[in-house]
């Protein structure tokens, strides 16, 4: 099975991977959807977390918002796993030119890749919703940056300079995607020969429709269970991504 995609590796020219939240599941960051992922969410904070990550819900519970968020989506201890070293190392090699992910943890930078496009943000830059002035993670970490709906000290982060609350730079429900980084995605998706896919259900809209854009020869899907493109695909592996990227790429350079 790994052999298969050490020779599309190989193969390749321009590969693109497109990635989700099971591509750092082995960095100990829960996905949605898996029986263990954030779906618990709504038994401890009462919300499905569609909801708790709404725009419209950030705006009227700044609190609940907040506290779902750094409990849940806020993982600083997290380090790339091997299907972020490996995909750094194929961008590299020279072989892939672009990494376009769903996922907000700012991973695949860590590990080196270059040309990311986030196409729901990144949890590690943070703006004032009222000045704009940026702030980092560790910012929004510290309680005495924030305050609680009675002004103390407490969980909302606020704007050093003029008081604002601070948000994430990341796509909440009911908003849209950055267009230039969905343009850049459609561009490198539609040049790509391969396009690897993995760690993504492909349920989330608009994202999942990216891959109407391929029209390269070879699409390899790489997910724990199955999506709805797996009859599109060249290679399908119902495993663990960073275990089978990491064992592919190592495959690639003996
Ligand atoms: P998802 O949770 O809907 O699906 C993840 C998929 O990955 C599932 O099908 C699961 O079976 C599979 N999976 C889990 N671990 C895997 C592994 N080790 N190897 C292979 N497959 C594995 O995630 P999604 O499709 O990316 O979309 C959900 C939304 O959640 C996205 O918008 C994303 O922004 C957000 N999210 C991001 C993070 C993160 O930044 N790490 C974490 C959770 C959710
Ligand atoms: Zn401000």
């Amino acid at each position: 099975m790994t052999q298969a995609l050490v020779d599309i590796l190989r193969e390749g020219k321009n590969i693109v991977f497109f990635g989700g939240a099971g591509v750092s599941t082995e960095s100990s960051i829960p996905d949605f959807r898996s029986e263990d992922g954030l779906y618990r969410a709504r038994k401890i904070y009462g919300y499905p977390p569609e909801q708790l990550l709404s725009y419209s819900f950030f705006m009227r519970h700044m609190d609940t918002f907040y506290r779902y968020y750094k409990e849940n989506l806020l993982h600083p201890e997290a380090k790339p796993n091997p299907a972020h070293i490996a995909l750094a190392r194929l961008e590299e090699m020279g072989r892939l030119s672009a990494v376009i992910t769903q996922n907000i943890d700012g991973l695949h930078s860590l590990a080196g890749s270059k040309n990311v496009l986030e196409l729901h943000g990144s949890v590690l830059r943070n703006y004032c919703m009222d000045c704009g002035e940026k702030y980092p993670l560790a910012f929004i970490l510290d309680p005495q940056n924030c305050t609680d709906s009675a002004g103390k000290e407490g969980i909302v982060p606020r704007c050093e300079k003029c008081g604002g609350v601070i948000r994430p730079d990341v796509v909440l429900y009911e908003e849209m995607l950055s267009e230039g980084v969905l343009a850049d995605s459609t561009r490198a998706i539609s040049r790509a020969d391969t396009l690897i896919v993995g760690g993504t259900s492909l349920v989330v809209y608009p994202a999942a429709g990216l891959l109407q854009y391929f029209r390269g020869k070879k699409l390899v899907l790489i997910n724990l269970e199955k999506t709805p493109y797996d009859r599109m695909a060249h290679l399908i592996i119902h495993d663990r991504v960073g275990k089978v990227l990491g064992g592919a790429v190592e495959g690639l350079s003996v």
